[in-house]
């Protein structure tokens, strides 16, 4: 069996494009010539050369040492954090830029909740001469005020979605009204592995670099380029994709993929949506979301704002159904308890998205010869006075 995408854009039962008929033609458009472009050497070439030197990869795969001990198996990071503006996020604005581009795009939009997919869309629009405007929710605009100055410094023109709860799911809302209002000279940008045939596949492809690296550094640091585990934190799903995607087929990588629990997942407040959620559409996919009995969206919520998404990317509904991966859930406490323990023993300050990954090691039944990678998806700067907050 291959968890990879089929022809039809579907993983198993989920994906697929539910679009409006109006945005077909750019759908369309992208489905066509993304596998072409994106294996054109033109572009591996410049695509290659910006991650090398912009973004600073590979980014290292570091064995943490004390973690380790603490935890009595051998942990390996996968150093995301270390990426220019924090956070594995630059990795696909900066491969569906040069696309966009390879288009004849002019204009840029995109969706950003917690503001990082903002401000690493607003970078590469910097980086390439393009317009850039990012839809916000209201709420979020007040909640995530430095990534919103990040973003305007950078040049982008940030817009509040003003409708429903004024979070992410209405930025999304504008984010596709624009598209369908511009539809000859605008790209949109979708910042997970969520979303319409072929964006779910393409972010993955995009970030699966980092799965890429992994093998490459495994080898090297331990002589066996598999380890045994692989654990990655869970919102859309993209940071997941790409530290699984070289291994998907690889049934002797054990895979996990963490959710955000919020304060206990059945306290009516979390972002558990594999566990909670129910097969329907959102964002122009099916896949696995929180709703209610008649349909409707339910907010979902968590501590950490890169997590608190109503569904996840279909290849992890697939991953979820036939139990390839692994799905868990922490809490807000767990994680930041997570966060407080890598600053004492590694002297690193995860993103708190990240931390929930890492604070599964606590559930985790790995032998002392067990490899374990953790992604650790982006560091903690932005979280700062959420850590202040809740230190003891
Ligand atoms: C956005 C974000 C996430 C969650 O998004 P995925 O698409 O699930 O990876 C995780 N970690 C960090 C640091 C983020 O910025």
């Amino acid at each position: 069996m291959s968890y990879q995408v089929n022809e039809k854009g579907y993983y198993g039962n989920y994906g697929g494009a539910f679009i409006p008929e109006m945005l077909y033609p750019n759908v369309e458009e992208l489905r066509q010539k993304y596998l072409t472009i994106m294996n054109e050497e033109s572009f591996k070439e410049e695509l290659n050369g910006l991650l090398k030197d912009y973004v600073g990869r590979p980014s290292p795969l570091y064995f943490a040492k004390r973690l380790s001990e603490h935890y009595k198996t051998k942990i390996y990071l996968k150093r995301e954090d270390l990426n220019h503006t924090g956070a594995h996020k630059i990795n696909n604005s900066l491969g569906q830029i040069l696309l966009a581009k390879r288009l004849g795009k002019t204009r840029i939009i995109a969706e950003t909740g917690a503001g990082q997919h903002g401000v690493a869309t607003a970078t590469v629009c910097a980086l390439m001469g393009l317009e850039c405007i990012v839809f916000m929710g209201e709420i979020d605009i007040e909640r995530q005020a430095p990534n919103v100055a990040r973003m305007k410094l950078l040049g982008a023109k940030v817009v509040p979605a003003l409708s429903g709860s004024k979070t992410l799911k209405d930025a999304t809302n504008e984010a596709i009204r624009d598209w369908i209002n511009n539809p000859e000279d605008t790209y949109y940008i979708i910042g997970s592995a969520v979303g319409p045939h072929p964006y779910p596949d393409m972010v993955a492809r995009f970030q699966s670099v980092i799965s890429e690296e992994m093998k490459i550094q495994l080898l090297e640091k331990t002589g066996n380029e598999n380890p045994d585990y692989i654990i990655a934190c869970l919102g859309g799903g993209s940071n997941a994709a790409g530290s699984f995607y070289h291994y998907l087929d690889n049934e002797n990588v054990k895979l996990i993929a963490v959710e955000a629990a919020g304060k206990g997942i059945h306290s009516g407040h979390s972002a558990a949506t594999s566990v909670l959620g129910k097969i329907g559409v959102i964002h122009g996919s099916k896949t696995l979301l929180m709703q209610t009995e008649d349909g409707q969206i339910i907010e979902p919520y968590s501590l950490s704002a890169g997590l608190d998404y109503p569904g996840v990317g279909p290849m992890h509904s697939n991953l979820f159904e036939t139990g390839r991966a692994t799905f868990a859930s922490v809490t807000d406490d767990e994680a930041l308890k997570a966060v407080y323990m890598l600053c004492e023993l590694e002297g690193i300050i995860p993103a708190l998205e990240s931390a929930h990954a890492l604070a599964h090691l606590e559930y985790l039944k790995a032998k002392p010869n067990d490899i374990v990678v953790v992604n650790l998806s982006g560091r903690g700067d932005k979280d700062l006075a959420t850590y202040m907050k809740f230190m003891k």
